[in-house]
């Protein structure tokens, strides 16, 4: 498991995944108050540098629409478009931080609010591992009933569920509706 970090970057591969991850799970996330992202943030190691106010709540739900904007995305042309839009807004030029044991890079000034870090770590995080593992590693549960937003981090790619369950759900309804044997 990725240690404890401000903001997952021990290896930058767990950079990668960890903001594409979290990435996806603001998106499934209801944002109704600063508890949300305290939780948030503890479930994806994310060490946050201030405590979340009510004003990091607003912004994390506009944040969480640009990045809605990424998943439902028509085309791969449509997603890095979107990609990109989330880079000019949510980074800034990177940075080695050394405010919290061995120096590791932001792609954020130090010192910023919640909503900031959240911003950073998750347009960097999806653009890298987008670009590195396939642009289509981004999707949403392929479930009838279930609109759950997941980074595919499989070895293969090839994730079509948000979790056993809705892939468990859907082998059934498929066996249901297979025409009986005459
Ligand atoms: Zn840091
Ligand atoms: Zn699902």
């Amino acid at each position: 498991m990725t240690p404890p970090c401000c903001n997952g970057i021990v290896h930058f591969n767990h950079y990668s995944d960890e903001g594409a991850q979290l990435a996806a799970a603001v998106v499934n996330t209801r944002l109704d108050s600063p508890a949300d992202i305290v939780a948030l943030a503890a479930e994806h190691y994310l060490l946050l540098e201030h405590a979340p106010t009510d004003d990091d709540v607003a912004g994390l739900r506009r944040w969480r629409a640009a990045l809605a904007g990424v998943v439902d995305a028509p085309t791969p042309e449509a997603r890095i478009e979107a990609l990109n839009r989330l880079l000019a807004r949510g980074t800034a030029h990177p940075r080695i931080s050394l405010h919290n044991g061995p120096p590791h890079v932001h792609f954020r000034p130090d010192d910023v609010p919640p909503e900031r870090q959240f911003a950073a770590i998750t347009a960097f995080g999806l653009a890298w591992f987008l670009t590195q593992r396939g642009l289509h590693r981004l999707a949403r549960c392929a479930a009838d009933d279930c609109t759950i937003a997941f980074a595919d981090v499989t070895r293969n790619g090839r994730q079509r569920y948000c979790s056993p369950r809705c892939a468990n759900r859907a082998a059934v309804r498929r066996h249901r509706a297979r025409p009986s044997a005459p």
